[in-house]
């Protein structure tokens, strides 16, 4: 009987524990088989490990080989089981050093024993690290995201045979320290300098992003809402550590990290409304995180957000409310991260010249109806601020003016967010959109000359409660940027211009 080799396997965006041991029996040579319900992938696992051991010099086994990977009812999938299932198999016919035992393997392996890269590692390091397990032994080409988990021997493997010379106590390898290092990058690609013109999208974006608000812009083709979209990155807070380590794990489980292995700064997705459910939402046999996830503590930017499906919109509604979305699958639920900040455009109407000052919309208006009508409902109700973004006119073009810098405008929206920080603190939230309507009565209080000014307002534009808890919200945040505790009649009707958009 050889020894347990401990491995670990993902479940959304966590690991866990699972134990791979090999026995050997008598008759039936060269029957060679993995239990413990393994998908196909760890079935073809077995071509591998056999021909893995064999080409580096070693003997595969020539009797029944039975491998168990426990527990039973963990649904395994991917092949980073083909290192610790290698190791368990030679742990019967060799004395490995004792620190086998204490130790965690994950791996695939080239058919010529090479190793090669798996996704989601920085959660199964992080797990080792939890439960107490010091060396971590996987491909080399996942270390440097091994090391962002501090308190763990790291040792990178390029080929079986160096492990396994290693286990024997032939060579060594060059182990590596985690240590927390990481330079947080500020996401700078697309400045608000850049733009000219749209004072009024931009200062729409700004108490947008101080409060967490969700936005929908529109426009006419042309009017620059991708760039403004793209340029939000630039005005939000720079990543904390654990936010880093947070997106680099859905990453790296999407196997979507880049050479250098971190994420460190804010993500921008912008999924194309043709992109499947499974793409934007997350899902699939192997679960993997979506758009939304991808766009976890960032911006997810919908453009055309009426060509997107229904069903997707529906989809959205959970994550916009919860900050994570639940995928069902039949071996259980499993649940991504998806707090983002979204920000949705669209243009007026399907021809996209409704109220051009000098192009003549040609819609009927059914079809304008029509198009209105996709966006209303869940993803509405979930959106703060409706602005309006005009074509720039001649003068605004050949403006030399110079535009105020992201910098200028993250520095205000910083001290809004620390003022709400302070404010949230028992309540365990962070951003004024994420008040209830108790929290919104304790702290959008109005005066009396205030709250005889929007109940005028709600009556004549005939506004719900839902509404008036909207604009009381958008309210605080604009008086957050002044960083003032009382909301003005200037903050509401400024509150109140961002709900009428449509
Ligand atoms: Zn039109």
């Amino acid at each position: 009987m050889g020894i347990k080799i401990l491995s670990a396997g993902l479940l959304g965006l966590e690991a866990e524990r699972i134990e791979v041991e090999a026995c050997f029996g008598g008759g039936d040579m060269g029957v060679f088989t993995i239990v413990g319900l393994p998908d196909k992938s760890v079935s073809e696992a077995r071509e591998r490990v056999r021909s893995a051991i064999n080409s580096i010099g070693f003997r595969f086994p020539r009797r029944k080989v039975v491998v168990n990977l426990a527990p039973a009812d963990f649904k395994k999938y991917g092949s980073a089981y083909d290192l610790p299932v290698a190791v368990s198999i030679l742990s019967n016919i060799y004395k490995f050093r004792e620190e086998v035992e204490s130790s965690l393997f994950v791996g695939e392996l080239a058919l010529n024993g090479d190793l090669r890269a798996i996704n989601g590692i920085l959660s199964i390091v992080s797990f080792a690290k939890n439960i107490g397990i010091k060396n971590v032994f996987l491909p080399s080409q996942n270390s440097l995201e091994a090391r962002l988990i501090d308190g763990i021997n790291i040792f990178p493997i390029k080929n079986l045979k160096g492990l396994i010379d290693f286990l024997l106590g032939k060579k060594k390898i060059n182990q590596e320290q985690g240590s927390i290092n990481i330079l947080v990058e500020k996401n700078n690609v697309f400045d608000f300098s850049h733009i000219r013109g749209q004072a009024q999208t931009k200062r729409a974006l700004e108490i947008a992003v101080s409060g967490s608000h969700n936005v929908l812009m529109f426009g006419p083709p042309g009017s620059g809402k991708t760039i403004l979209a793209k340029s939000v990155i630039s005005i939000m807070p720079d990543f904390v550590l654990e936010e880093v380590l947070e997106v680099t794990k859905i990453y790296s489980i999407s196997g979507k990290l880049e050479k250098n292995g971190i994420i460190c700064s804010r993500p921008f997705r912008a999924p194309h409304h043709t992109a499947s459910a499974p793409a934007i939402i997350g899902g699939g046999t192997w679960p993997r995180p979506g758009e939304i996830s991808l766009a976890h503590r960032g911006v997810l930017f919908l453009d055309e957000l009426p060509e997107f499906s229904r069903g997707i919109l529906e989809n959205l509604r959970q994550p916009l409310e919860d900050g994570v979305i639940n995928i069902s699958r039949t071996a259980g639920n499993i649940s991504f991260p998806a707090k983002f900040m979204l920000l949705a455009a669209m243009n007026p109407c399907p021809c996209g010249y409704f109220g051009d000052k000098e192009k003549e919309c040609i819609c009927s208006s059914g079809q304008l109806n029509n198009y209105r009508k996709k966006i209303s409902g869940p993803i509405k109700d979930r959106i703060d601020i409706h602005i309006k973004v005009p074509r720039l006119n001649f003068e605004e073009l050949i403006n030399k003016k110079e535009e105020e810098n992201s910098e200028e405008i993250g520095r205000r929206v910083l001290l809004s967010r620390e003022l709400q920080l302070e404010r949230f603190r028992p309540y365990n939230i962070f951003n004024n959109s994420e008040m209830n309507s108790e929290l919104v009565k304790k702290f959008c209080y109005l005066d009396k000359n205030c709250l005889s000014f929007l109940k005028k307002a709600i009556k004549k534009l005939d506004l719900s409660a839902r509404a008036y808890f909207k604009i009381l919200k958008v309210s605080r945040t604009i008086a957050d940027l002044r960083q003032d505790e009382k909301i003005s009649i200037d903050d509401i009707a400024e509150a109140l211009f961002y709900h009428s958009g449509v």
